[in-house]
């Protein structure tokens, strides 16, 4: 698709950030762009609009910025997926891995139905922990995640491996 050249210039690659040796993948570019920022929300609405996906989870906090316009686009309902001791109702967490330190995530319990066809959105993809612990939270109130969607995948950190047979659909890999 030719739009993908489009989206893949306006991300900028910044050298030793958070930390020297990341290469740190930096969307906030692209959402300067607003035909580069509306391609990408295009090219995942036309791919998820006709799969009956009831609810899109967005991880906190690039996954809220791709996430809700998706939602909103295909009629689904939107759940964040947040770091600790932001979300004020009923919770249950999962702790992962990050690529520099650990976190965890927590989820609405009452947000998500046993049933429910999940969507998983989150901008970037390195070791997969952070899709990994996103998903078992959707599974263990009974939902069925149909695919994660990335704007960004590091293939050479093999995290597609980590998400055991669930389809993972990204725009652009960077090597
Ligand atoms: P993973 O859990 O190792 O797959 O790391 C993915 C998570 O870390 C995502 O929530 C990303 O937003 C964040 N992340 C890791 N590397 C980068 C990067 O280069 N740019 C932006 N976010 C990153």
């Amino acid at each position: 698709d030719p739009r993908i050249d489009g989206i893949k210039t306006k991300i900028r690659v910044v050298p030793d950030f958070p930390k020297k040796g990341i290469m740190f993948q930096d969307i906030t570019t692209l959402l300067l762009d607003p035909k580069a920022f509306k391609d990408t929300i295009d090219l995942f609405v036309e791919r998820y609009r006709d799969m009956n996906i009831s609810v899109v989870a967005g991880i906190e906090a690039r996954g809220f910025i791709f996430g809700s316009p998706i939602a909103l686009a295909i009629g689904a309902k939107f759940v964040p997926l947040r770091k600790p001791k932001k979300l004020p109702g009923q919770i249950i967490f999962e702790e992962y891995e990050l690529e520099y330190g650990s976190d965890r995530l927590e989820m609405h319990v009452e947000a998500v139905d046993s049933g429910d066809r999940a969507l998983v959105v989150d901008d970037l993809i390195a070791t997969g922990g952070t899709l990994c612990a996103a998903m078992n939270l959707l599974k263990r109130v009974g939902a069925e995640v149909i695919e994660c969607a990335c704007v960004i995948e590091l293939p050479e950190l093999k995290g597609r491996e980590r998400l055991e047979g669930k389809p993972l659909y990204v725009l652009v890999e960077y090597r």
